[in-house]
């Protein structure tokens, strides 16, 4: 019999005999080197022991430079607070909902006493979300906010139900709870339930009256409709002053809408110089508020020429010509200007001549005949369900995805030809969430589409209980998933995403049909690796140089004009876009938080942190889509979409073999090859079925 014994490593292997003298000695040999082993192993032991511990401090101090490297290269958004580094769950999205027609505004302001504004703007100043709007808009919420009081024991806000308000406490004091858990008290000058200001989210938390309180509180639809109303007016207000410009007279309503976008509201002191005789020119600028007096130095004397008010302009010459200035202008007291840079606006509208600029020379492109539909015969009767090969749901109907309002599901057709994506959404969930215009416009749009960077509509149906679309067949999955299962896109991967996106956008934009939804989620890669639009349901058309006053999208990729309520137009897809770059590069979007005013937040500070892998070019192309005025936005500036092609980022891409096809795509190494549902995640049966409904608003459906 043969032992062998392996104490570890370093120790050697010993034999054992079985004769008894010689296996005394044996015996005695082996006591003696197994006391020697457990020595050397108890040395082993301590020196290993010494060693981890080095080993744990050096890992300290790396994980310490580390993160003192990244906040030095990549801080975080807000500062003290650590960010996700990668957005583990879908993008929630917004639907806008109708404002009502008219609302009496003078009836809804509540004076206050000056303590009570003190108050007011003080709880507003203190909180993320709210102290980021302007002050017109601060203004405007002292004035409509108006007071409610309450007993101990009350119930504020519900946690699960729809909000509609925001409250800020006067007096008393309040107890905040979630899922039965106390979370903490308010008292007099803080704010709660403020994202209802913007749309209607749902509550997160139940805030219940711990005394007797006093609130403070205003509804998202006077609110909204008032800011609406106010961003209009003001708009118009703009609009006329500029066409008072001599310069400017001859350009149309599109393009002085543009320059308005472009340009930006700066405030002056007292007695500021705005602008200085003498000095090279290249500012325009528009007085919104306050007084300006125009001076000129005579013999060494400041002579007051005249005095300028609220509409009044001046530096109009800087725009188009190199001169100097001819006068000083300064502030009478506080002065508001609007003003644009020579340099903004040569980049917003070509100035030679000033002649009438035409959008749609811009918006030409090379065109790539547009293919017909295949099968516009298909009928509801030929479809049927692909059911999962294999795995736990066996035999059940292959779900490709599950949307906020609809559910996609596998199908094909009875003699088994083309798979098709059927996106069925139920009619009474579309009434109770007021999306009958976004349904119908989704479908009028589709089914009006033909480009192949957007999913093809081939049929629509409808029954009692629900749409349904009939969609090409998108068999590569989600930009989404990929993007969770690689953690982020290199750059060729990246510029070919996007690239195909862009694409998109000259399609529909050159059709005046905005996206409005641009997020990883809603692109989809056909069995080649091309990535096409799905998901029109916030798609809108507009007339160029007109404004849209909606809160919709997804919190992520929504643009500051959107959020602060200005109004907004195709602009907003440039800014979606640089997000959409961000995120697939980096793997979450720049500015993100588990809660979404801590999202609006960030947005409306505008600073944009880029982590150190990131190319020059990468960063240049965000940070000039991702431009907070609209009107300076690449892509919405005097070339329209051709300066997004022509970035340098898209050097490596070749437009024309994109367009036909012809390029290999990088995201194929992307794509699972196996049973057409294995791109996807996969979903249980669905058996609930919808009610009814008979309101008639899919007449056209
Ligand atoms: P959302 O919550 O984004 O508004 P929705 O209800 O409007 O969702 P879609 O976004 O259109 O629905 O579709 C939901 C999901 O179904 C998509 O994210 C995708 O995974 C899948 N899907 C949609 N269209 C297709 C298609 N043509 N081919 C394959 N899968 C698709
Ligand atoms: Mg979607």
């Amino acid at each position: 019999m043969a032992i062998l014994y392996r104490l570890d490593r370093h120790s050697s292997t010993l034999l054992i005999h079985t004769q008894p003298a010689v296996m005394e000695k044996q015996l005695e040999e082996l006591k003696q080197q197994l006391e020697k082993q457990c020595m050397i192993n108890q040395e082993l032991q301590r020196q290993n022991k010494d060693l981890e511990q080095r080993l744990q401090e050096k890992e300290k101090l790396l994980q310490n430079l580390d993160s003192q490297y990244h906040n030095l290269e990549f801080p975080s958004q807000s500062g003290n607070e650590i960010e996700p580094e990668v957005r583990m769950s879908r993008a929630a999205v917004i639907a806008s909902e109708p404002l009502p027609e008219n609302l009496e505004i003078t009836r809804m302001r509540v004076k206050k006493t000056v303590s009570e504004t003190n108050l007011i703007i003080k709880a507003i100043q203190k909180n993320d979300f709210l102290s980021r709007l302007d002050d017109e808009q601060t203004a405007m919420m002292v004035d409509l906010l108006a007071v409610f009081n309450f007993k101990p024991g009350d119930d504020i806000i519900k946690e699960g139900s729809e909000g509609d308000s925001m409250y800020i406490v006067a007096a008393g004091e309040l107890l905040v709870t979630q899922a039965g858990r106390n979370l903490r008290s308010l008292t007099t000058g803080d704010v709660f339930g403020e994202l209802a200001i913007l749309y209607n989210c749902k509550r997160t938390a139940t805030v219940k009256a711990k005394t007797a309180v006093r609130l403070w509180s205003m509804e998202r639809q006077t609110y909204r409709t008032i800011i609406t109303n106010k961003s209009k007016k003001k708009r118009e207000q703009l609009m006329g002053f500029l066409k008072t410009s001599h310069t400017l007279k001859d350009l149309n309503d599109v393009q002085l809408s543009k320059i308005l976008d472009s340009m930006e509201e700066v405030k002056y002191q007292d007695k500021d110089v705005i602008v200085r005789e003498g000095t090279e020119a290249n500012t325009f600028y528009i007085i919104l508020k306050g007084e300006v007096l125009v001076t000129k130095n005579v013999n060494g004397h400041q002579k007051q020429i005249r005095r300028m008010g609220k509409g009044e302009h001046f530096g109009e010459q800087a725009l188009i010509r190199e001169v100097l200035r001819t006068a000083t202008c300064s502030a009478d007291g506080p002065v508001t200007c609007f003003s644009i840079d020579k340099e903004v606006f040569e980049e917003t509208i070509p100035i030679e001549h000033l002649e009438v600029f035409d959008d749609s020379k811009v918006l030409q492109e090379v065109q790539v005949p547009e293919r017909p539909s295949p099968s516009s015969t298909l009928r509801f009767k030929d479809l049927v369900p692909v059911p999962y090969q294999e795995g736990r749901y066996q035999g059940d109907p292959v779900t490709l995805g599950v949307g906020g309002f609809g559910r996609v599901a596998l199908m094909t057709t009875v003699n088994h030809g083309t798979y098709y994506a059927m996106k069925r959404v139920s009619k009474k969930l579309i009434v109770a969430k007021r999306q009958e215009e976004h349904m119908l416009f989704e479908k009028k749009i589709l089914k009006a589409t033909q480009c192949d960077f957007i999913v093809r509509l081939h049929a629509a149906f409808k029954d009692k209980q629900y749409i349904y679309m009939v969609m090409e067949f998108c068999a590569g999955g989600e930009i989404w998933t990929k993007l969770k299962e690689v953690g982020r896109f290199d750059e060729p991967m990246a510029v070919f995403c996007t690239a195909c996106v862009v694409e998109a956008y000259a399609y529909l934009h050159k059709k005046n049909i905005m996206y409005r939804d641009l997020k990883p989620e809603n692109l989809m890669l056909n069995i080649k690796g091309y990535v096409k639009l799905v998901d029109f349901g916030f798609a809108k058309e507009l007339v160029r140089g007109e404004k849209t006053y909606s809160f919709v999208g997804t919190p992520e990729y929504m643009p500051p004009e959107i959020i602060k309520n200005q109004g907004h137009d195709f602009a907003v897809d440039f800014w979606s876009l640089g997000i959409l770059i961000y995120e697939l590069l980096v793997g979450s979007p720049p500015f993100s938080s588990s809660e979404p005013q801590k999202i609006y937040a960030k947005i409306l500070d505008g600073v944009l942190k880029y982590p150190p892998y990131m190319s020059e070019a990468a960063k240049s192309i965000i940070s000039k889509l991702c431009r907070p005025r609209p009107g300076q936005r690449l892509g919405n500036t005097k070339n329209g979409i051709k300066d997004v092609r022509h970035h340098r980022w898209f050097s490596s891409m070749n437009w024309h073999k994109l367009r036909v096809g012809q390029l290999d795509a990088p995201t194929v190494r992307l794509i699972r090859k196996g049973p057409c549902y294995i791109n996807f995640d996969r979903f249980p049966l669905d058996q609930t079925k919808a009610e009814e409904e008979f309101s008639g608003w899919d007449r056209d459906f």
